[in-house]
């Protein structure tokens, strides 16, 4: 069975629509000199520089992920483009916190939001560390809806974040053939957090609990980084591999 899609525009979550999967692009959209150049010339850029350049070349086709630890990403996504579409994992087995942060960011953003689900029947495969669980609720049901959707995405990867994201482009070329822009690649832990102040962002409660790394319940303890996510088992769920 395939994953499930519904739009919030509203406070509480519209039923469902069934998607159907779809093949992987074969031919992506930004060619390898375009996307050696452009890297080059936004390595230096500010977060909202590069959310302006990747608006300006896919418009609509432009969408963001937030996991909604915090709206650092939205904040400046939003100050750019008030319109672009937010998508939301919702695995089932996200914090009240969470999904209270989901709450708060719609009521100041006003977000165009589109929370994705997995598919009804999906194993409850959550053990630590499950690639099938974070298979079935992450992975899948954003590869069967951005291909169809998107041309670009956005997403909150920073180099800081972790020794595996110590070197994630600003630019690539994602699996599934398409653009992937990280906005806030080159923010150090000290950018980010005076980002936060100054902007106001909201944050994750959990924060305050000591969780500076927030997935689901069963996978997600507090901790200083994200050896916090899984028990340390992996340190990412594949949407980013
Ligand atoms: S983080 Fe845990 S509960 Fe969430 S999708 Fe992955 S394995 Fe499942």
């Amino acid at each position: 069975m395939q994953p499930l899609t519904s739009t919030i525009t509203a406070p509480s979550i519209a039923a469902p629509v069934r998607e159907t999967a779809v093949a992987l692009r074969r031919s992506p959209v930004l060619g390898a000199s375009e996307l050696s150049r452009v890297n080059a010339e936004l390595e230096h850029a500010s977060p909202a520089e590069i959310v302006r350049w990747a608006h300006e070349r896919f418009g609509a086709r432009l969408k963001m992920t937030a996991s909604f630890a915090d709206t650092a990403l939205i904040d400046i996504a939003t100050g750019v483009a008030p319109d672009i579409e937010v998508i939301f994992l919702d695995t089932g087995f996200h914090f009240a916190e969470t999904l209270n942060t989901v709450r708060r960011a719609m009521e100041r953003y006003e977000l165009n939001l589109t929370v994705l689900r997995p598919a009804a029947d999906a194993a409850d495969v959550w053990e630590r560390g499950s690639d099938a669980c974070c298979a079935a609720r992450k992975v899948d049901p954003l590869a069967n809806y951005l291909p169809r959707h998107a041309d670009a995405w956005l997403s909150g990867l920073r180099r800081a974040d972790s020794a595996e994201r110590a070197s994630v482009p600003i630019v690539s070329i994602d699996k599934r053939g398409l653009v992937k822009v990280n906005p806030m690649a080159n923010m150090s832990d000290l950018d980010y957090q005076t980002y936060i102040a100054e902007r106001d962002v909201i944050v994750n409660t959990l924060a305050f609990d000591g969780y500076s790394s927030i997935g689901c319940w069963p996978c997600t303890e507090p901790s200083t980084d994200r050896s916090g996510r899984w028990g340390g088992s992996k340190t990412e769920c594949g949407l980013h591999l």
